[in-house]
């Protein structure tokens, strides 16, 4: 610890706090206050600390974080104040800053280094100090305090210079670590700064793709109509006369065309799945009546391969489900059961109430809905995988399809609450079964 210097005021009427000390801690007091900006706080000290030693100006001068700078941080001349210096020993300040040793000099004229022959104007007063503000070990400075134009004396005094070493030695640690909550401020304020940027930059880029996949949406929409006047005009072509050559062009474009479709149809499927997925709406539905909706909507295209739709349930139950979605899956899964089946076939669809088994289950009570078929089936080996995006099992590449209707099937039954899976129907064929929750009154968990 520094120890004070021989100015001491034997007068105090404080016993044991001599007018330095006094000081000192006054000084102090000003640096710990929290109410106070930094600039503010060393500004008044070092009106207070100039005082301390009668000197009439004086400035603060702290170093940048390369250590290639020095800002006055507070001076008696405002004028100077956040200006900057390049740290060089040809300053005086520099020289304390870089030495980290004390400068007093008595008069400046006589000065080998400083004397303003050599550099005429930098110094208007004869006598200066410059003391450095040293960090925590104590090694090397951060700063310095310097002061000018004694007040009494021509110059100032070895006394002069202990009392502002001393001075300097108290603050030095509680300025440092003012200096560092400060730059801890600025990071802070800085990373808030950054982070609100970065949450702005967030919305407008989820803006900017739900805009731009609403877009391809649109887009992709508008495909259908001319599309589906090719698909149509080149049946009316394939009913035409042709020769033996033209039949397979027209047949090929007719496939290609009816295949674009479908991959159409499906991406706006997926496209409306996202929407729906954000809408999270539930509804509760009576399922007899979407499923005698998907029949009728099904029925000419079973008709045209004299397959039978049966609805074998009578009873009506009610269901906790996204009304679109359901009319999705449903649709999805009857228009399997009669494309997977061969003329003259039959498809059931059945529900009955089950008590719910999975923890997952957000009811007690649960609806499990059939669509069988007397198809092909599915071997046991790809019951799951089907239901996995762009995925077909072997033996339906004959029949028009992209693999994507299950996947999306999947994830609504998912989104719903309930799970879909296949089983084998008996004596052939495939059975396609989904859970959802009961709407019925009670059964809520
Ligand atoms: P897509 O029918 O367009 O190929 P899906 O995702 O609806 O796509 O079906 C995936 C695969 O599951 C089909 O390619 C087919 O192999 C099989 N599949 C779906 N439904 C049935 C069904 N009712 N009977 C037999 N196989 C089926």
């Amino acid at each position: 610890m520094t120890e004070f210097g021989e100015n001491k005021d034997m007068g105090n009427n404080q016993p044991g706090l001599n007018r330095d000390m006094e000081l000192v801690l006054k000084v102090i007091k000003l640096l710990s206050a929290r109410n106070l900006p930094l600039n503010q706080k060393l500004d008044q000290s070092l009106g207070m600390i100039l005082d301390g030693i009668n000197a009439e100006n004086g400035s603060i001068m702290i170093n940048s974080d390369d250590r290639t700078e020095l800002k006055v941080w507070a001076a008696t001349n405002k004028r100077i104040i956040g200006k900057k210096q390049g740290v060089s020993t040809e300053s005086i300040s520099g020289q304390t800053f870089l030495s980290s040793q004390p400068v007093l000099i008595k008069n400046i004229n006589d000065h080998p280094q400083f004397a303003p022959k050599s550099r005429p104007g930098n110094y208007r007063t004869n006598s200066l100090i410059s003391v450095p503000l040293k960090n925590d070990a104590g090694d090397t400075a951060f700063g310095v305090i310097n002061a000018s134009d004694h007040r009494l004396d021509s110059s100032f005094s070895r006394n002069d210079l202990n009392l502002l070493l001393d001075y300097s030695a108290w603050i030095s640690p509680i300025l440092n670590s003012s200096l560092l909550m400060e730059d801890l401020k600025r990071e802070k304020e800085k990373y808030r700064q950054l982070s609100f940027e970065l949450e702005i930059k967030q919305k407008e880029l989820m803006i900017s793709t739900a805009e731009r996949s609403e877009l391809v949406q649109m887009v992709v929409h508008d495909f259908k109509s001319p599309l589906s006047a090719v698909i149509s005009n080149l049946e009316l072509l394939s009913y035409m006369e042709m020769s033996r050559d033209q039949r397979p062009v027209i047949a090929t474009a007719l496939d290609g065309s009816q295949k674009l479709l479908e991959m159409i149809n499906d991406f706006l499927q997926l496209a409306r799945l996202d929407q729906w997925q954000e809408s999270d709406q539930t509804d509760d539905i009576f399922i007899k009546d979407m499923v005698q909706q998907e029949v009728e909507n099904i029925l000419p295209t079973a008709k045209a391969k004299s397959i039978s739709v049966e609805v074998i349930s009578d009873h009506d139950l009610k269901v906790r489900a996204h009304n679109s979605m359901l009319h999705h899956l449903l649709n999805n899964l009857l228009t399997n059961a009669v494309k997977y089946t061969p003329d003259n076939g039959t498809v059931k669809i059945s529900w009955i109430p089950k008590q719910a088994k999975r923890i997952t289950d957000k009811c007690s009570s649960i609806v499990e809905l059939c669509v069988e078929d007397s198809g092909q089936g599915v071997p046991d080996q790809m019951k799951k995988a089907i239901f996995e995006r762009f995925y077909r099992a072997a033996g339906s590449s004959h029949i028009q399809g992209t693999g994507v209707g299950l996947y999306i099937s999947n994830r609504i039954a998912n989104l719903m609450g309930g799970k879909i899976w296949v089983e084998d129907a008996v004596p052939h064929g495939s059975r396609f079964c989904v859970t959802m929750p009961s709407a019925e009154v009670g059964h809520a968990r």
